[in-house]
Formats: structure tokens, C-alpha cells, sequence
């Protein structure tokens, strides 16, 4: 492939630029690769950041009706999953058009080939599947009906790998050239079609993966294409951008919430897209997490990392009332935001005790999951001994939103300290002895307690995840436990609007010649699959969805 530099001006061609060396870009990378097109990768990080979020992930994935669900006897199909989709979805805007044929498309690929199509590239799951949003309200509404959280065997670096290894192939054999610390700043047109893309060359940069980099230019490029994918990721570190698209239903913003993702999440390819003529649609969807805890060992800045909750916890808002059914925890996470933010608070509280801790309480990021992403069986079986698994021990110990203590009057005394409002020791005694009571029958009057006896009839959750019902105030119990959960920016859910190729649409609902998006740009595909909520598993499964979409399309 022909480089050439005219002054400070640096010009390449292929057949088609990518925008983003994230999943999505990565996936669309390789679908190209395999047909043999030539590929200029852009990413404005540098090598070490290959894979984007997805390195930092869980790597669980949403696929529905699997070998591993059947050996845990959980029923499942694609019609089930449809009505879980669509009633978590709520579509309910004209422009929620391609998201509606995304979302049906979306559903049969999980149902579908998704799982062998990802097995035949090494893809490797981890027997186990999770349980998320649970939802609690009708069989219409949202919410998964049954686990469908299938883990990556390695996590978020594993999952990356399978789609790096055939870039890296691409790289050795000449048809992929990787422009790291190459940052795009205008997708450039020629008659109407996109042709390529414009932009600075960025400093050298040795940070490590996540780290911010500086944004210092050195030069100037141009690379020129038959086409262009954007699959820049979404606007999870871009806190401006959160505020401003905050939705009007859920009133002023939080003042503070903690960040999800990497710095490099910045949200800005969006409006250089905008720019260009793509369309944007369903700009104020989010996935924002409501059990964010304060990272000690920060890798970006204002890291938080999400708790992933069982049902047992008892949650309470920050003037200690405890958050109405079905508001338990892992149940729905958009409606326990637009709950905490009638609060006039950013936070909330969990209370329990060890037992739950050691068994209920799981952190989402590869990093916090060195069992899972180094595929040590070893250390993965130390999970079922006593104790909770070392990174929550850590947290339990270091981190700042962590209250332990033998009583319960110290335990408030500890909440009191970090928190922005007092709260009355009797009052929280009151509903944790009244609590406590309802665990004396397999059954109960209160939801939230009922919640975990249902869950525990799935075989999975009994085995490795949900604590058996017991009283918190029992000392062999103890310590209390308490957790201060921030509100945690992580996913975009609208974006790009684009048709079942891929292909970015202009505001006039026509095809915008050339120009492709995929991944959470896209909203994961056609400016929103999800709707107003998430399954869960979505959003790695849409990158990789949507993505080989628009690489096929360009085959
Ligand atoms: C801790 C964590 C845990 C997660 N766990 C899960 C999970 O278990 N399951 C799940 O489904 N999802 C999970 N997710 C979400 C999922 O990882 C992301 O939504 C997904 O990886 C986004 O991929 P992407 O390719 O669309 O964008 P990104 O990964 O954000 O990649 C975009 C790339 O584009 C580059 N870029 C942006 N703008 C420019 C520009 N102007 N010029 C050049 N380059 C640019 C960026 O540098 C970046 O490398 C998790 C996310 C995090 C952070």
C-alpha cells in the first residue's frame, strides 16, 4: 500500500478507512480482511489500546438458547427473547424504525448463529450463565425471563483476541495498516459520498491501556477510501456530553456521577458525523449504572467500577428509605435511575453482610476478575471457599465507599460519615429486624425477600451466586457491611442512525453514499437496538453484530 507524504501531510488509500480500533472496528476489520479488501485501522490511542473497551470488559454476551442453558434446565427461545427485547425496549418514537429491525435481527443472531459463528474463531464460554435485569413487572415488560448472560472463558481480552488475531493476520499479510495515534477530525466527501477521512496525527504516546494520552498534533493526514466506518464507540467519558443529552424526563442531570469507560470514549466522532450529514437519533438513551463504587487503583479518571449485584442486599436511597419493588438489586437498572434521581441525591446505599458479600457480589471489568480473564481454574475454585474473592476483599478493606462493622450502630455511624445526610439508627434497625423476620419461611410477604427464593430455583444461582435466606442481624452472619453506590456513566445507546448494512442514513431517511457505522456509534445498530433499556451481553454481542455487518456489506 502506497504511503506518501506531501509536507506535513500524510496521504494513504485503501478500500475502505475504519474508524476505531475498538470491537466493532476490529470485527468489521476482519470480516474485510477475510474477503481480502485493503484496510487503513484508525485509532487516535495507541497500540496498546487495541479492542477499545472491549478489552476492559466481562465479556459476557447475550445468546439465547444455548447448550449451556439447556444443561442448567433453563428454557429458553427466540420468542421469548423477542417479547424480553421488546418489552425492554419500549420503542416507542418514529425514528425507532431501523431500531426495531435491528433489535429483530439482533435477537434471531443470538438465537441463531452467533455462538458457532463466534465458536468457530475460538471463542470459548465459561460454562455458568448469569442472570441480569431481572425485571420484576409483567411478562410484557422488561427484563430478562430467564439467564442468558454467557461469559467469555478469559473475559473482555479473550473475546478481543478472536477478532485481533485475524487483524494481526491481516497486518503480517499487507492488507491492514494500523494508524494508531492517528485522530480523525472530519470524514471528508466527495459528490455527496464519503471518500475517506481527514484528521491530526497525535504526539507518540507510551501510555499504558486506558491511561489518558495527550492530544498534542505533530502532523496532518489524509486517507482516502472507497468507504468509511465510523465505529468510534460512544460518550461515556465525555462528561458535557452526558449532561447535555441527558433526557428531559429524568429532569436536571446528577451533579456527580463516577466514569465507566476510558478517557478515549469521548463522543466526539458523533458530531464530526453530524457534520458530515449522518444522522443522529435517540441522542438522550444512556445505560447508566446505579451500583457504581469508587475504584482505589484508578487506571482513567474518576474510575468506577460497577458492582454486579445478587437480589440480597437491602437498598436504600440516601435518606435511608428503602427503594420501592422491583427496585431490588439486578433487577432494573433505568428504572432505579429515574427512581434515585427523584431522590435529590446521587447515591444510594446497599446494606448486608459477609455472607452475602462472598456470594452474591460480582465486579464487572476484566481486571477484576483475574481468575476469569487468566483462565486459571485454580484460582477460579478458590471463589467457593469461605471468603469473599480477593479484588472484593480488596474493595471490602481499600475502597472508599465501604462501611464494615460488628454492629449496627457502628455500621450507621460509618454511613454517616460518608454520606450527605444522618441517618437515624432506628430506622435503619427497624426494617433490617423487620426483615430478618420474613427469612423464617421459604416464603414472604415482602418482594424483595421473595426475590431471592425465586431466584434460587434457578440451579445456577443456587449453586454460585445467590445466598442462602438468613437473617443480617445474626452475628455468624456478620459483619454488616455497607456500600455507598454511586451513579456510573457507561453506554450510549442511540447514535448513528443506519439501515441492516450499516449503512449511515442523512436526516432525509436517504443512504449517505460511503459512509457505514457500527458498534455503540451506531447505538449498536441503527441508532438504538436497545430502546430505552439493556438485556445485558448487548452491547458486545451489537459491536460484533453490527460490525460484521458493515464489513460483509463491503465485501
Ligand atoms: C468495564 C466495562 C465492562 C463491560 N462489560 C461488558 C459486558 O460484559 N458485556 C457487554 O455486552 N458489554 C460490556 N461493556 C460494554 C462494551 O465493552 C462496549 O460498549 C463496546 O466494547 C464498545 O465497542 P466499540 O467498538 O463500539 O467502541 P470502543 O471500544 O469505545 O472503541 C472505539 C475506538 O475508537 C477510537 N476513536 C474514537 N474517536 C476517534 C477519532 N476521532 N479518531 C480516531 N479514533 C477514534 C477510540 O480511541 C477507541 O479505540 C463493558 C464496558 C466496560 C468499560
Amino acid at each position: 500500500m502506497g504511503v506518501s507524504y506531501r509536507g506535513h501531510m500524510n496521504t494513504r488509500a485503501a478500500d475502505v478507512v475504519v474508524v476505531g480500533a475498538g470491537l466493532a472496528g476490529l470485527v468489521a476489520t476482519a470480516e474485510l480482511v477475510e474477503a481480502r479488501k485493503r484496510v487503513i485501522l484508525v485509532d487516535q490511542e495507541n497500540a496498546n489500546n487495541l479492542g477499545g473497551q472491549a478489552f476492559w470488559s466481562f465479556g459476557g454476551l447475550f445468546l439465547v438458547d444455548t447448550p449451556e442453558q439447556r444443561r442448567l434446565g433453563i428454557k429458553d427461545s427466540y420468542d421469548l427473547a423477542l417479547q424480553d427485547w421488546m418489552g425492554t425496549a419500549g420503542f416507542d418514537r418514529a425514528e425507532d424504525y431501523w431500531p426495531r429491525q435491528w433489535a429483530q435481527a439482533y435477537v434471531s443472531f443470538a438465537a441463531g448463529e452467533k455462538r458457532s459463528w463466534l465458536r468457530e474463531r475460538g471463542w470459548k464460554v465459561f460454562p455458568l450463565v448469569g442472570w441480569a435485569e431481572r425485571g420484576g413487572y409483567g411478562a410484557t415488560g422488561p427484563g430478562n425471563s430467564v439467564p442468558r448472560f454467557h461469559l467469555t472463558w478469559g473475559t473482555g481480552p479473550a473475546l478481543v483476541e478472536v477478532f485481533s488475531r485475524i487483524v494481526r493476520e491481516g497486518v503480517a499479510t499487507g492488507l491492514v495498516t494500523l494508524a494508531h495515534r492517528h485522530q480523525v477530525d472530519e470524514i471528508v466527501r466527495t459528490n455527496g459520498a464519503a471518500t475517506g477521512v481527514r484528521g491530526t496525527v497525535l504526539e507518540p504516546s507510551s501510555v499504558a491501556n486506558g491511561v489518558p494520552s495527550s492530544r498534542v498534533g505533530v502532523a496532518e493526514f489524509e486517507f482516502s477510501a472507497g468507504a468509511v466506518i465510523v465505529t468510534s464507540g460512544g460518550i461515556g467519558a465525555n462528561w458535557e456530553l452526558v449532561q447535555k443529552n441527558w433526557p428531559k424526563r429524568m429532569g436536571k442531570p446528577p451533579k456527580h456521577m463516577l466514569t465507566g469507560v476510558p478517557a478515549h470514549v469521548d463522543g466526539r466522532m458523533l458530531g464530526i458525523t453530524e457534520a458530515a450529514g449522518g444522522n443522529i437519533i435517540n441522542p438522550d438513551r444512556m445505560w447508566h449504572y446505579t451500583e457504581g463504587i469508587t475504584n482505589y487503583d484508578s487506571i482513567w479518571p474518576n474510575h468506577g467500577i460497577r458492582i454486579l449485584p445478587g437480589p440480597s442486599s437491602i437498598w436504600l436511597d440516601a435518606t435511608g428509605k428503602q427503594l420501592p419493588a422491583p427496585l431490588f438489586p439486578g433487577f432494573d437498572t433505568l428504572g432505579t435511575l429515574e427512581h434515585i434521581v427523584t431522590t435529590g441525591y446521587d447515591y444510594t446505599w446497599f446494606i448486608l453482610d459477609q455472607k452475602i458479600i462472598e456470594k452474591e457480589f460480582g465486579l464487572s471489568g476484566q481486571e477484576q476478575n483475574p481468575d476469569l480473564t487468566g483462565q486459571d481454574i485454580r484460582k477460579l475454585l478458590e471463589r467457593v471457599r469461605p471468603g469473599a474473592p480477593e479484588p472484593i476483599e480488596k474493595f471490602k478493606q481499600r475502597g472508599e465507599d465501604f462501611v464494615v462493622a460488628d454492629t449496627l450502630s457502628d455500621l450507621v455511624a460509618g454511613m454517616n460519615k460518608i454520606g450527605e445526610t444522618d441517618l437515624a439508627l432506628e430506622d435503619i434497625e427497624r426494617l433490617i429486624v423487620a426483615r430478618d423476620r420474613e427469612m423464617d419461611n421459604d416464603f414472604s410477604k415482602d418482594l424483595s425477600v421473595s426475590a431471592i427464593h425465586a431466584a434460587r430455583n434457578y440451579k445456577g444461582d443456587k449453586a454460585a451466586r445467590i445466598a442462602a435466606p438468613h437473617k443480617m442481624l445474626d452475628p455468624a452472619s456478620g459483619p454488616l457491611i455497607a456500600v455507598k453506590l454511586h451513579l456510573l456513566t457507561r453506554k450510549t445507546l442511540g447514535g448513528l442512525e443506519t439501515n441492516l448494512n450499516s449503512q449511515v442514513l442523512k436526516s432525509d431517511g436517504t443512504v449517505f453514499d460511503g459512509l457505514y457505522a457500527a458498534g455503540e456509534v451506531a447505538g449498536f445498530g441503527g441508532g438504538g437496538v436497545h430502546g430505552y433499556r439493556s438485556l445485558e451481553g448487548t452491547f458486545l454481542g451489537g459491536c460484533i453484530f453490527s460490525g460484521r455487518a458493515a464489513g460483509r456489506a463491503l465485501r
